[in-house]
Formats: C-alpha cells, structure tokens, sequence
C-alpha cells in the first residue's frame, strides 16, 4: 500500500463483498481510509478522534475470520464513522463539549454493538455541535468541521462530522442522530445520502441524550444501497431501550430495484416558504423524475407544518434541559472545583458548556417552570399532536412527501453565527417529522448555487422505511441517468 495514491472511495456494498469473498483484505480497505484522513483531516476536521490502531487491529481480526472460513457479516471490513455522541467502551466520548473532558463510556452504545456483529470498523469519533445543539458544527466546543466540496463553508449539523467523513472518503459510512434534522440537513449540505428512521427503529441505548423524545440515530452513505445496508445491520428491538419497537424491520437492501411505479408522491401545497429557488428548482426537478418513472403527483396539506418549528424550540430544550442536569461535576468528566457543592456544580457547568448549550438550557427551564408549563411546554405538546395528526391524514392520499431538506445549499462560516433564530430556520423542513415520529431520508439531487450539492427530503409514515427508500433509490438513479450526482 505505501506510496500508492488512494483510489476512489468504494461503497461499503462493494467493500464488504469483496472482503467475504477474499478478494479484498480489511486492513488494505483501513489503510486506504487512513491515508485519505491523513491527507485531508487537517483541512477538513471531521474527527474528534482517529480509532486507527484499533481499526487496524479490527480489520486483522476479519481478515483471519475470513481466512478461518468463518461468516463475517453484512458490512465486513467496512469502516465508519461514529458521531461522537456515541458511547463507545472505554474510548473517549464528548459530544464536542469540553464538559465530558476525560470521561470514557464504560460501556458501548447497542448500534456499536450491531455494527461489530456486522462486521464493520470503527475508524473513528466525529465532530458534532455540542451535544447536537446546532445545523453547522459551528458550536462545537472543538472548533468547526468544514465542508469538503468548499473548504469556506459549513458542512451542516449538528452531525457535520459525520456527514464530512462520508463526502471526503475518510469513512465507507458513518453514523449521526437526529433530533429536529442533524442527519438529513448535513447529508444534504455535503452531498450524501442521510436516513432519520422512525423513532424506536433503532436503539437509543448509549446514545447521549440531547431531547429523548425525538432522538434518533440513522445512516450516512454514499448510496441509498449502503445506507440501507447499515440500517439493516443496526435496527431492530433493544431491551435496553424502552422506547425501542419491538417487532422486526422487514430488510431494507431487498426493496431497492421495486422502482415507484403506482406510488402517490405527495406535494405539501401548504409547506412554509423559506427555500432559496436554485433548492425548489431541484426539489421541481425531483416530481418530475419521479413522475417520469411511474409515480403520480398528488397535493396534500399538512396545515401544522409551519407551527412545528415554534413546537421543537420549546420541547426539545425542555427535555434537553432536564437530561443535561446530569453534567454537574460528580460523576462525568469535567469539575471546576470550589469551596462547596452548589459552587462547585455552577462552575462547572459555567466553564464546561458553550453559549448554545447554555442557551437551550436556560430556554427549556423556562419553558417547564411552574406558572409557564401550560403556557409554553404544554401548548408545544398540543401542536405536536396537531401535527402527527396532520401528517397521518396527508398519509392517506400520499405514500410519500416531498420537500427540501435544506432551505439553502452550504453557507459561508459565521453566516448565521450570532442569530440563533437564522440557525434555527435551517431546519424548516426537517423538524416536523422528528414531533412526528416518522421517518425522512435526504437524497442528493444534484446541485445549485456555486455547484453546491442539494438534497431532496423524502417522508413516509410510521415503519414506511421500505417505500421511502425504495423512492430514494428511484431518486438516485434519476439524478445518475442526469449525470447530477455532485
Ligand atoms: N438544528 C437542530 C437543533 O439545534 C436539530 C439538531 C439535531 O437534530 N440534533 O436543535
């Protein structure tokens, strides 16, 4: 391998077959992926933390098991990328804050697990906004990560790290979690494949919590075949997990080539304004494409669509500022000592938590204290029933809905850095789906302003993951036979 120019990324499909059959060693494809982060992670930072001597050592242990005859998994040899809000057993953690400084997970997250039985590597933790409080990776308490297809702009967030990693071939496929879109926008802004499942699709276990209600972890790839392999290695029941679903997910990578003929693509008539129009141009271009391959276009309304963002920035905080009581010095990571333990508490978290974190603390506080809860935290809970409800009914006449995942392609940094209203506004349109439960994939569809990637947002109802990715896969070889893919 040394002195060998790294070839062009594989897909993890292509990767993981060649190493079952042989013709392919594990620690070549770790190798290749280890010289792509080393000439490019300078200038990208997509990772908090390198795993190399462990993906080496991974990647032998496949290598034996295949010479040893052994079954090695759906995604052997593969490497990926954990977005580093992932436990991972005795492997630094951080969500990007510096209030987990020093704390290793005694423990591995359940899709860590899966991945490993998969037979998957590890390369490494990616960058995120802290505790996934972001849509550029501008907050992360470790400096930003930058887009690879232009190095002056975001790569998206909050799991821009993850989503970097994929488009710069330093990973086959990495992993992000989604709470109002840290999957979807990310993908789209760097030109990637990105899957929110439906909640309780995947396990929770190990996941550090940002708002519990709505987190979910999903795929990023380079196909929608890869991402769908990945989901099939990491979904399914949990008893770690109370909220996971307990039946099994029908295999995602067998729904690929049914094509979309008869499927009724919703057009929401009522979706917020908001995108720029080279993004609708494209969104545009993706009815046709799927009209052209059999769909019909149906209009839909879903009236609460425009009130979900209003609904998020009160209920994800307040869970947010619950589940982050538990950074108080004790018993994770960083503590700022003091005279006694209610300053020691405050000073820790003044010194470990950045602006936006803080921010979303003090917003959720608020909005769950006595005399404001009914006012804020409940009204917020009765539109998000509004809006499962809205979507259940746009569900009836539409087995999917599309829209733009991001309202803009990737912006400069510093564009939105001190209006958190104008971050906020990114995800438009990823956010209602999350209240909702459902599911929603970003699929790139060429390209807009200054040839930068935009992705389409494909939803579908609850456990309709086969019929949205069987409209991601039609999608993907519309905007191949285009010649669109970025
Ligand atoms: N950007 C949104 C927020 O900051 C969504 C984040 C996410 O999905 N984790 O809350």
């Amino acid at each position: 391998m040394s002195g060998a120019p790294a070839p062009q990324a594989a897909t993890a499909a292509a990767i993981a077959a060649q190493v079952r059959s042989g013709a392919l060693k594990a620690v070549d494809v770790v190798e290749q992926h280890l010289a792509r982060i080393d000439a490019r992670e300078g200038e990208i930072h997509a990772f908090n933390l390198v795993m190399a001597d462990q993906a080496r050592a991974a990647a032998a242990a496949i290598d034996a098991r295949v010479a040893a005859g052994e079954q090695v998994g759906p995604l052997a040899g593969v490497p990926i990328a954990l977005k580093d809000n992932m436990c991972t057993r005795g492997v630094p953690t951080t969500c990007s804050s510096k209030i987990l400084d020093g704390w290793r997970p005694p423990y591995d997250a359940t899709v860590v697990t899966k991945l490993a039985e998969a037979g998957a590597i590890v390369i490494g933790k990616t960058n995120l906004d802290e505790f996934a409080m972001g849509s550029s990776t501008e907050n992360s308490g470790f400096g930003p990560t930058r887009n690879p297809h232009d190095t002056s702009r975001v790569p998206g967030g909050s799991s821009g790290g993850s989503a970097a990693a994929v488009a710069a071939g330093f990973s086959a496929v990495s992993l992000g979690s989604d709470t109002g879109g840290s999957i979807r926008q990310p993908a789209a802004l760097c030109g990637v494949v990105g899957v929110k499942p439906t909640y309780g699709y995947v396990s929770r276990y190990g996941l550090i919590a940002f708002a519990s209600s709505l987190d979910q972890i999903g795929p990023f790839a380079t196909t929608v075949e890869d991402a769908a392999l990945v989901l099939d290695a990491i979904g399914g029941h949990d008893a770690h997990d109370s909220t996971s679903i307990p039946e099994s997910h029908p295999s995602l990578v067998d729904v690929l080539d049914r094509g979309v003929e008869g499927l009724r693509v919703g057009r929401i008539t009522d979706l917020p304004e908001g995108a720029d129009p080279d993004v609708v141009e494209r969104l545009e271009a993706a009815f046709d494409a799927l009209r052209a391959a059999g769909a019909t276009i149906v209009d839909v309304e879903v009236p609460a669509f425009g009130y979900a963002l209003t609904a998020y920035y009160l209920i994800a905080p307040a869970e947010a500022s619950s589940n982050l009581a538990r950074f108080d010095g004790v018993r994770f990571g960083l503590r700022v000592d003091s005279p006694d333990t209610n300053s020691m508490y405050s000073a820790t978290r003044a010194a470990g938590f950045g602006e936006e974190v803080k921010r979303r603390i003090m917003l959720g506080t608020y909005a769950l204290s006595a005399g404001y809860y009914d006012a804020y935290y409940g009204r917020a809970l009765k539109v998000r029933k509004l809006i499962h409800d809205d979507f259940a009914r746009a569900y009836q006449s539409a087995d999917v809905l599309l829209t733009p995942t991001s309202p803009t392609v990737a912006f400069p940094f510093g564009a939105k850095g001190d209006n958190p209203l104008a971050m906020y506004l990114c995800d438009l349109y990823t956010i209602p789906t999350n209240l909702a439960g459902h599911p929603g994939m970003s699929v790139p569809f060429g390209t807009g302003a200054d040839g930068l990637p935009v992705g389409v947002q494909i939803l579908a109802g609850t456990l309709d993951e086969p019929t949205m990715f069987r409209v991601g896969a039609a999608l993907e070889r519309a905007a191949a036979s285009e010649g669109s893919r970025p």
